[in-house]
């Protein structure tokens, strides 16, 4: 194959096609210059020239495809987005500069005034403010539903349905939808079904496959792994993500082509990642489990979980992210991870370091006691984004928030 020097080579997608998630994650989507670099080249640069005036009018004109400002389109924004694209299975993916910006890029262009959403209760708390605050403001009502529950999806459904919208699974309690019978109701109803993707990563389950019309990512978490930045993407076929590249052109929260590279390379070790996280987080449930203190754990991987078998159908693993409830209450939980030393205490998750985190004050703080009880989220519930320290390490540092508990 002979490369042109003006040019930058994208390696075909189809010389990548069937392959698995593995090998897509460090392959696809790279563009190369006529440097031939072997790692992913960056380019950091708000604009781009022209040969000729001509040539610039071609390009202002759409007759000549390429690049002409970073809001519209980066080399480095693009080889990350191809890359997620392929490893979701999607035709074409946008990368936005936040997850939130993901999820307000995919409202806008979906959506219009007088339209209705139908949205899992437990979603990321962010997302339910966008929702219930600033769509409503525009016209957009949304009614909250239980996530596993599907006839209370089918009953919230109205003629002017547009969207259904879901995390699975949910964040803090695990609980698991099924994708492919909400697909199914999504089509009987002429709506989009849009999933938040964040807590599997397409190494673990990939909605489009089962029927989802858009995934939607905070890049911020596993796709980064290794808390350095901000970002999102968006993700599914030409039809839908022209709309969405088409808001994101005019309105701007585009991602920045630094950060672009460093979830490009992030995803290089998603799937090895992710298989460390899920090893390591079934084998802290089994344990937790066994333990005294524990009243109960949350963790698809458990058999005890009621929706195991739906979780072992549609992922390929139970993910990072489990929680706990402690025999007691605030006191218990607050006294627990004060006393682990190396886990960090945040909000975070999706990180190579492992974090704990009292839902109850932080990030679910904000809710009215009654939405909290609806929603599971007693004061005595701990979550834990397992990373990949050594699984010995960390059961050592969680049993100095057990020792704390008996002191
Ligand atoms: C963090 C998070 C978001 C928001 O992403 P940002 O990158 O923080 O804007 C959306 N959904 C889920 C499930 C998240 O965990």
């Amino acid at each position: 194959m002979t490369y042109r020097r003006e040019e930058t080579v994208q390696i075909p997608e189809s010389d990548l096609e069937g392959m698995s998630v593995d090998t897509l994650a460090v392959r696809a989507g790279q563009i190369r210059t006529d440097q031939l670099e072997h790692s992913d080249a960056i380019f950091p640069t708000s604009s781009f020239v022209y040969g000729s005036a001509a040539q610039a009018a071609a390009r202002f004109g759409g007759d000549e495809p390429g690049n002409i400002y970073s809001r519209f389109t980066n080399p480095t924004v693009q080889a990350f987005e191809g890359r997620i694209a392929a490893m979701e299975g999607g035709e074409r993916a946008v990368a936005t500069a936040s997850g939130m910006a993901a999820i307000l890029s995919t409202c806008i262009a979906l959506l219009k005034s007088g339209d209705h959403v139908v949205c899992s209760r437990g979603v990321f708390g962010t997302t339910n403010v966008l929702f219930q605050k600033y769509m409503a403001r525009f016209g957009v009502e949304t009614t909250f539903v239980g996530l596993t529950d599907l006839d209370e999806w089918s009953a919230a459904i109205r003629p002017e349905t547009r969207m259904l919208f879901l995390e699975t699974p949910s964040n803090p309690l695990c609980e698991v939808a099924d994708l492919g019978a909400l697909s199914r109701l999504a089509k009987a109803s002429d709506a989009f079904l849009v999933v938040d993707n964040c807590f599997c990563t397409p190494v673990l389950q990939r909605p489009l496959e089962l029927g989802a019309d858009i995934v939607v990512h905070s890049a911020t978490k596993y796709l980064d792994g290794q808390g350095r930045c901000v970002g999102g993407a968006v993700v599914g076929p030409h039809k839908l993500l022209e709309e969405v590249y088409a808001f994101l052109r005019s309105a701007g929260p585009t991602m920045s082509p630094f950060n672009a590279w460093v979830f490009q390379k992030g995803l290089e070790t998603l799937p090895i990642r992710m298989r460390a996280h899920c090893d390591n987080a079934l084998e802290l449930a089994l344990w937790l489990d066994q333990k005294d203190a524990v009243e109960t754990v949350y963790y698809a991987g458990l058999e005890s979980h009621p929706q195991h078998e739906l979780a072992r159908a549609q992922q390929s693993g139970f993910g990072g992210v489990l929680s706990f409830c402690l025999k007691g209450g605030r006191e218990e939980a607050w006294r627990f991870i004060d006393g682990t030393r190396m886990i960090s205490i945040t909000a975070n998750l999706g990180d190579v370091k492992t974090t704990v985190t009292h839902p109850a004050t932080t990030t679910h703080g904000r809710l009215s006691p009654e939405d909290k009880e609806r929603a599971g989220i007693t004061e005595n519930l701990i979550r834990l984004s397992v990373g990949i320290e050594a699984v010995e390490d960390l059961k050592t540092d969680l049993d100095r928030g057990f020792a704390a508990l008996r002191a």
